[in-house]
């Protein structure tokens, strides 16, 4: 597959880190770089915007600053840190990671080497190999494949992103910078991030616009061509029981497939109730693409006996909230449904 005319890579490159050591963010793992740094930055960067995960990623530094420091945490702990990130596997991932690595006499070097540890993929093994080893392996993310079809005008349509990113890697392992791959791999993600925009491409700016098919080109919106998923919409009911100072939470079972030990306002089912006045508050939120309608419906009565047979189902003194891992945006609604309430 040919992406360019060899003589064009060169001058490509060249460009491309020029703009690069101008242009790109200062964030904190490129402020103090390391190898921890850079695998807790690319794992809490998937499926997490950077401005989302600025925060969190501070704060998870300042609790585990190193391997050693999270491998020694219990999962509990972890798992609260990571609470509002979403997609707990990655926290549990990064936890065993941290452990398996530790562990090593010999540490991982390699993409390869990387791909064998517990929760790391092809992308997150090249990130990190290339990144903090220079390891030349190319990275191909939803910014690459972005950036590489515009540049090859490369029309074809994909049934899924996993599809596009087998197809992107030969082009993407062309074009690497083999002196330079750390460097060269987060030039090319921050030049999808900042301006081959998926809507309305910064083409006047680019620093490689000489060397691409789809520069200044209407089309150029509309690559990659990807089906997307089709949005799912979902509703789920749930209950707010308060009584003496304390909350009904169920807690999901610890062999769950998701969110696995963490609580949440309970359903009606669960509680054998059929809500059937007005919700206390209605929330929207979508999770990859699935479109969720959550109806918190407020329950007055005293607590029933069967309720204690329930597994899972406790009163939680409120005072003890900080200390539980909430799922999803739980901590969030319950802070503004219960600041709401105490005003009432
Ligand atoms: S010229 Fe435009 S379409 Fe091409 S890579 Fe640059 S920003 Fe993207």
């Amino acid at each position: 597959m040919e992406i360019l005319p060899q003589s064009a890579f060169a001058l490509l490159r060249k460009q491309l880190s020029q703009w690069y050591r101008c242009a790109r963010r200062p964030l904190p793992w490129r402020l103090v770089p390391g190898v921890y740094a850079t695998v807790v930055s690319e794992i809490m960067a998937q499926q997490t915007r950077i401005a989302t995960m600025l925060p969190y990623y501070e704060n998870w530094m300042r609790r585990f600053p190193d391997f050693e420091a999270l491998a020694a945490a219990d999962e509990a702990e972890v798992l609260r840190h990571w609470e509002g990130l979403g997609y707990y596997s990655r926290a549990r991932n990064l936890h065993r990671l941290s452990k398996a690595y530790v562990a090593l006499a010999e540490k991982p070097r390699t993409s390869q080497e990387w791909e064998s540890l517990p929760g790391i993929g092809p992308y997150t093994a090249a990130a990190i190999a290339s990144i903090a080893f220079g390891h030349p392996s190319a990275v191909v993310d939803g910014n690459v494949v972005r950036v590489l079809a515009r540049l090859m005008g490369e029309e074809r349509e994909f049934a899924s992103n996993g599809e596009a990113v087998k197809f992107f890697r030969p082009p993407a392992d062309e074009l690497l910078d083999r002196e330079n791959p750390g460097a060269h791999n987060q030039a090319m993600m921050e030049l999808g991030a900042l301006l081959c925009l998926p809507k309305k491409p910064r083409c006047a700016e680019c620093p490689v616009a000489a060397f691409c098919k789809s520069a200044g080109k209407p089309e150029a919106e509309a690559l990659p061509r990807i089906v997307r998923r089709v949005v799912e919409k979902m509703e789920v009911n749930r209950v707010l029981h308060l009584e003496n100072g304390a909350i009904l939470l169920h807690r999901i079972a610890a062999d769950a497939k998701r969110l696995a030990g963490q609580y949440e306002l309970p359903e009606p089912k669960l509680l054998g109730l059929q809500p059937r006045e007005k919700p206390l508050a209605v929330r929207t939120r979508s999770i990859t693409h699935h479109r969720i309608v959550e109806r918190i419906y407020r329950h007055d009565g005293p607590f029933p006996v069967k309720w204690t047979k329930q597994p899972g189902l406790a009163l939680v003194p409120l005072e003890k909230l900080e200390s539980l891992t909430l799922s999803g945006p739980h901590r969030r609604w319950l802070g503004e449904i219960l600041g709401r309430t105490r005003q009432n």
